[in-house]
Formats: structure tokens, C-alpha cells, sequence
């Protein structure tokens, strides 16, 4: 079990922190992971007795049993809500291990296109992850962002757990076990959701992923005005850092783009099948439809799990902004899903490699499967370039192409990368091929900015900041700021420190029978009634009542 200690990270602007506070009205809030770190989210909240658990992922830097949070740090059994933000693997993957191999046996919630969503990436998931045994040609290695998931759970075990998990719709209110659970709209993919969470009177404002810009797709993340939160427990993926405006992002990733077809190259967008995928797709087809010039090179998506979800994303237009929405309402012949320009490539093997195209190919951190195979096979020619758009995990292919090394270790071996035997270094561990191709990062992924993550923790303006999903320097650069604002208390855990913060709440106590009639206190009672000076004759003064409530006493 975490120790329960005062985590030396918390940091108060107030200066009455030495006031006694009854240590039931502390929330606890322990993260299994995703704490200083951006992977694997897991966080646990207790409070007056009742336990809520957000998110189940697992960190796609490492495999197997390593991915997963810090699970035997918590007794599972005790929770009793778990939340679900979104599909993404270090948000949702660990979940059929949680629902199968573990004790828990709490509730669970995620929205309608949520779990339409985590169904089949979690059945390709394991498909893969049979995995790094599928031939790399195959595109349903499209999702595995997460290391070897069969170590963890069989798809029977998804399957069979599908039932346990419940569906909610945004703005709507649910109570289990007296906790009260409502999701808002968070933006950044399909079906994200932020939670409220309610537990006697506290309310806690979990952000999941969140984004707030207006893209070509989704609903950026809203909650309603004025709604009062005590604590807001929010991600820094990007810390204080500012993203450049959306159109000229925009503008930038399709001058990249064309710029490298124009040199003769082959662009490779490493994506995560579902998400910010589908929004790239949309902006490469307004693009190669406004310019006839460069529609000669064709654009393919390699994702078998893409085009199954391509349903869900058709189903849930409703839920989608008036971009997508006044397309299908607008009476025109294809629907906002349909694409022009892009071909979807079922395998590698079907590829004719000829020439000057655009691939987006998964997994997004390059760390095996398709995208891997294609880098390894393009990466030793300078015509050829990487472009990456989503945010980059430590530890994998992704991140450390941005350094743009001379070589890169293969994987993939050289059964799918005929071209790979020249780069081949004899002697070494690992086959390292030359990396020569460019490698550029347009940053298209949905999370909030610096400032922008600070309007938004201004304009819920609870007392108390919890900062997870980041790596700890953004972390840190983002509670400074806030700190520097003089309005919250700030904490910042790492893994498996516990927390306790103090939420001090008004109690009253009403004294009633002969106490009440024959002393009269001097004090100021809670109630307001009486305040006078002691007198002489005075028999007693009650200067406190201790009342014992639940086996607890307090004064
Ligand atoms: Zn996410």
C-alpha cells in the first residue's frame, strides 16, 4: 500500500496550513500512474469512505506487464467507480486486465462512441500483440501503441468484459454508491468526456485529455458556467509552452508535406489510427481538393482498424461540431467521412511502391508494425520525409527520430526491408539502418496549450490544482506559473505518493438538554446566538463540544 505522508511536492499560497484539519474531510488522491510522467494514466481519489478511480491505461514505452500502472500500490477491490476519459491506449487499455485479472468489481463508465470504439481497438490490440509475431505487412498492427498487450489479457477477456462496462451520455448525471458522476465534452478525440465527480458535497473536476481549440471535427471541451468545483485534477501535457495558431499549423504542415513530394520523396505520417488521424485525413483532403496539382499523389491510410471505426464516426456525427454536422444536413451526395483522395491500403503486400505518395500508417510512436516497417525502409533516403503531428512519448522511435539520429535500430528485420541490407553495420547487436530522410514535427495533438490550460484552470477557479499527464519539467514550469498566480494550491505527484489534502468544511453542533440550559457559553457559537463576556459568578465555560460520529471524534 502507498505511505501516507504529506507529499513534499504540495505547495499552498494560504498561510493557515497548520490549522488541524479532521482527517475525514481530506480527499486523497494517489496516482498509479500517469503521475510526473505521460503514459499509463491511473489515478485514484478517496474521500469520506467512498474510492474513484480514473482511467486504465498502460504506457506504450514499455511492454507488458512494466506498461501497467502501479496496480499492486492500490487494493482495486475498494474501488467503486471506475471512470473512463477516452479510448486512447494510455487512457483505456489497461482496463480489460483491471475488469479481468484483478479484484475490482466497482462500476464502470465511458461514453456511447467511447466504448463503440475501445471494442475494436482493444480486439486489435491483442490481435497484434500475439504480436510482435504478425507480419509486419499486415495494417491491423495499426493500434498497438502499447507494447505486447497478449502478455496482459486474451481478446475473450475483452470480450467477455464488455458487459461490466456501462455507457453514459454528456451532461447527464449518475450516482452509484452515492457518488455523483457527470461527463462534459473534453474535445481532443471522439467520445472524450471530462468528469465531475460529487462525494458529499465535494466536487472534483477530472480533465482527462482535453482540448479547446475549434478544429474540423469535434466539439471543443465546454462545462457548464459557474459550475463550482473544489478541485481540478488536470493534465500539462504541454506544460507552459503555446502552440502555434491552427492555421498557420496548418499552412506549415502542407508546405512540409508538398514540400517533400515536390523533392521527389515519400512522406511518412506516423498516426494513431483513431483521433487525430481522422482530423489529418480531413485536412489532407480539403487540401489535394482545393489543389488539382499535387492530386496525382495519391494519399493512403494503412489501417485496417480505421476503416471498422469508420462506422462509429459515422454513427456519432451528432456529437461532432457544425463543420461535420452541416455536411450531412447540407442534402450532398457524400457524407463528411467520405473521402475523395485518401485510399485505404489494407496491407503492406498490396503497396506499390513507385513513387511520391503520402502515408499515414500506425502505431504513431513508431515502434513496431506498419509505420516502423516503412520507416526503416525509407529512412536512408534524403528525398524521403517523416512528419510528425501527435505528441511524441518518451522512450519510443517517435521521440528519438526528432533528434534526427545518423541511424536508427531496425525491428522489422530485413524480410520486410529489402532495401535494408546496405545500411547494415556487421558486428553490431542491432541491424542499424542510416536515417537520411528529414524529419519535421507539426504538433496537431488535441491538448490544451500552456495558456491555454491556465484560462481554463482560472476560469474554473477551484481552490486546489492537481497537475498529472506530463513529464515532470512541463509539470513543474506549469505549477510555478500557477503558484506565481497566488490562487491555488498546487500538487504535482509522482507515482505512488500519496497525497492528502486538507478540505475544511464548516461543522455545526447543537447542544440541546441541561448542558444547554445551565451553561452559557462565552465563545461565539456556531450558531450565532450568544456572545458575552465571562462573568464572575459564571459556574463553567464550555469552550468546545466533542462530538464522536462514526467511531471518530472530533473537537
Ligand atoms: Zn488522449
Amino acid at each position: 500500500m502507498a505511505t501516507k505522508r504529506p507529499h513534499p511536492s504540495a505547495a499552498a499560497p494560504s498561510a493557515d496550513d497548520d490549522d488541524p484539519v479532521d482527517p475525514s474531510d481530506e480527499l486523497m488522491f494517489l496516482a498509479l500512474g500517469g503521475g510526473n510522467e505521460v503514459g499509463r494514466s491511473c489515478h485514484i481519489i478517496q474521500y469520506k469512505g467512498k474510492t474513484v478511480m480514473l482511467d486504465a491505461g498502460i504506457h506504450p514505452a514499455f511492454d507488458g506487464l512494466a506498461a501497467l500502472p502501479f496496480y499492486d500500490e492500490f487494493d482495486l477491490g475498494t474501488v467503486d467507480v471506475l471512470l473512463i476519459t477516452h479510448f486512447h491506449m494510455d487512457h483505456a487499455a489497461s482496463l480489460p486486465y483491471v475488469l479481468a485479472k484483478t479484484p475490482f468489481k466497482g462500476r464502470t463508465y465511458m461514453t456511447h462512441p467511447t466504448k463503440a470504439i475501445y471494442k475494436w481497438l482493444m480486439q486489435d490490440s491483442v490481435r497484434v500483440s500475439n504480436t510482435h509475431r504478425a507480419p509486419a505487412s499486415s495494417t491491423s498492427t495499426s493500434a498497438n501503441d502499447g507494447g505486447a498487450i497478449a502478455q496482459l489479457y486474451t481478446e475473450a477477456d475483452v470480450l467477455q468484459t464488455l458487459p461490466q462496462i456501462q455507457t453514459i451520455s454528456f451532461n447527464t448525471t449518475h450516482t452509484h454508491a452515492g457518488i455523483r458522476i457527470t461527463p462534459y465534452p473534453a474535445g481532443h478525440v471522439l467520445g472524450a468526456c471530462m468528469y465531475l465527480i460529487e462525494i458529499a458535497g465535494l466536487s472534483i473536476l477530472f480533465t482527462g485529455d482535453y482540448s479547446r481549440e475549434n478544429d474540423r471535427h469535434l466539439i471543443p471541451a465546454t462545462i457548464p458556467r459557474g459550475l463550482k468545483v473544489d478541485c481540478l485534477i488536470t493534465e500539462s501535457t504541454f506544460g507552459i509552452s503555446t502552440h502555434i495558431p491552427r492555421a498557420e499549423r496548418e499552412i506549415a504542415l502542407m508546405k512540409s508535406i508538398t514540400g517533400i513530394l515536390g523533392r521527389g520523396g515519400r512522406v511518412l505520417l506516423p498516426v494513431f489510427a483513431i483521433g487525430m488521424a481522422q482530423e489529418l485525413l480531413l485536412i489532407l483532403e480539403d487540401y489535394w481538393t482545393r489543389h488539382p496539382e499535387y492530386q496525382r499523389f495519391p494519399i493512403y491510410f494503412a489501417s485496417a482498424l480505421a476503416r471498422k471505426c469508420m462506422v462509429v464516426y459515422q454513427t456519432y456525427i451528432d456529437s461532432m461540431n457544425d463543420n461535420i454536422r452541416s455536411k450531412l444536413h447540407s442534402g450532398a451526395t457524400t457524407g463528411p467521412w467520405d473521402f475523395e483522395h485518401i485510399r485505404s491500403l489494407k496491407s503492406l503486400d498490396r503497396f506499390d511502391d513507385v513513387g511520391g505518395c503520402i502515408m499515414l500508417a500506425s502505431p504513431g510512436m513508431l515502434q513496431n508494425g506498419v509505420s516502423r516497417a516503412l520507416l526503416e525502409r525509407w529512412a536512408p533516403d534524403p528525398k524521403n520525409g517523416v512528419v510528425i503531428t501527435g505528441y511524441s512519448v518518451e522512450g519510443t522511435m517517435a521521440k528519438e527520430i526528432m533528434k534526427e539520429p545518423d541511424s536508427i535500430p531496425s525491428v522489422m528485420g530485413q524480410r520486410n526491408n529489402p532495401s535494408l541490407a546496405p545500411g547494415r553495420k556487421i558486428g553490431e547487436e542491432k541491424t542499424m539502418i542510416p536515417r537520411r530522410c528529414t524529419v519535421q514535427e507539426f504538433s496537431f495533438a488535441a491538448h490544451v496549450d500552456g495558456s491555454e490550460n491556465r484560462a481554463f484552470i482560472e476560469e474554473v477557479n477551484a481552490p486546489v490544482v492537481v497537475l498529472v499527464h506530463g513529464e515532470r519539467g512541463n509539470m513543474m514550469r506549469m505549477r510555478s506559473r500557477l503558484l506565481g498566480l497566488g490562487k491555488f494550491k498546487v500538487y504535482s505527484p509522482a507515482n505512488c505518493e500519496e497525497v492528502r489534502i486538507p478540505f475544511r468544511r464548516d461543522k455545526v453542533a447543537k447542544v440541546v438538554g441541561s448542558l444547554a440550559s445551565t451553561y452559557t457559553p462565552t465563545g461565539e457559537t456556531i450558531g450565532g446566538d450568544v456572545k458575552r463576556p465571562r462573568a464572575e459568578g459564571d459556574p463553567q465555560t464550555i469552550s468546545g463540544i466533542l462530538v464522536q460520529s462514526d467511531h471518530k471524534l472530533s473537537l
